[in-house]
């Protein structure tokens, strides 16, 4: 194998991924995300995954959610429109249409029950756009040699925490190994991984690792993760390339999180601190 070449994501590397938006475009241009996400109980982080995704540049958004979430998301985020899934509280099929759809991000709060397993499998089937794998979406791809199979090449992001990861890719020893494991696992699947934690990496499938530099300990909170899987799946969908779209959406989340520090301080952040913090931080980019 060749030797893993790792790079660091730096305020001046984000400000040259970010596009500026031109005077002539309309919310066609910034593309239609589609967000499946939420169970009974777990309806905040679809919650919050939207609105980091709305925040974050989303031409429009679509949110698929178990029905007993129709109302808290029509309430809790105006901007988008909800598809409701027939089961009440656990999603079990994809909208109709999936042709409407520049990007597709799967699994804030969608928990693992069986009928949501097929759900991911009839999603890997059909989806011909990019994915962004995140949560029980990536625990109930871990547990299935066969969803495995099924991923498509060169169109995944993934976005493990350590211990997804693990499931994911398998045990390692150290961080040593796990950053050879993230490159081994991006490079055999051809998809792109952000491996979250103090400095999340993200891994290509030409076995390049970035290193994030931004973010601090108060993101240890629940939340915190759906708000980057909302971030990401809206880059991807404003035509970011994947890797882009991974390293500027790390970057932006990290700097959301060392602006509400400023304010609230470690200690006290919650993930939606992070969603109020987007737009300095996209500004700060500009
Ligand atoms: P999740 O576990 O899916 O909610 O994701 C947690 C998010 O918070 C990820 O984006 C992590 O990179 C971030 N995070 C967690 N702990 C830290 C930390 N100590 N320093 C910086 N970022 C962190
Ligand atoms: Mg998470």
């Amino acid at each position: 194998a060749t030797p893993t070449s790792y790079h660091l994501t730096c305020l001046n590397s984000a400000q040259q991924l970010l596009k500026p938006r031109s005077k002539f475009s309309h919310k066609g241009t910034f593309g239609h995300a589609l967000l499946v996400c939420g169970s009974y109980g777990k309806m905040g982080a679809a919650v919050l995954a939207a609105q980091a995704c709305l925040r974050s540049g989303v031409g429009l958004l679509t949110l698929r959610a178990p029905a007993a979430g129709y109302t808290v998301l029509q309430t809790a985020v105006p901007e988008a429109m909800t598809l409701a899934d027939t089961n009440k509280k656990h999603l079990s099929s994809l909208p109709k249409e999936l042709a409407p759809y520049t990007v597709i991000g799967v699994g804030p709060g969608i928990g693992q029950e069986k009928t949501t397993r097929a759900m991911v499998g009839q999603l890997l089937a059909t989806a011909s756009q990019p994915l962004v794998i995140d949560a029980d979406a990536i625990n109930l791809i871990a547990g299935s040699d066969k969803l495995k199979a099924m991923l498509p090449k060169g169109k995944v992001i993934f976005t493990p925490h350590p211990k997804e990861f693990e499931r994911l890719a398998g045990k390692t020893a150290n961080n040593y190994e796990r950053l050879e494991r993230l490159q081994e696992f991006c490079r055999e699947f051809s998809c792109y991984l952000v491996l979250k934690g103090s400095h999340s990496a993200v891994g290509t499938p030409e076995g390049t690792i970035y290193f994030n530099s931004t973010g601090n300990a108060g993101m240890a909170t629940g939340g915190t993760g759906d708000v980057l899987t909302g971030i990401i799946t809206a880059l991807v969908a404003q035509q970011y390339s994947l890797e882009a779209a991974c390293r500027l959406g790390v970057y932006v989340h990290g700097l959301a999180g060392d602006l509400a520090k400023a304010e609230v301080g470690e200690i006290a952040m919650v993930a939606s601190d992070l969603i109020r913090y987007l737009p300095q931080a996209f500004q700060k980019l500009l």
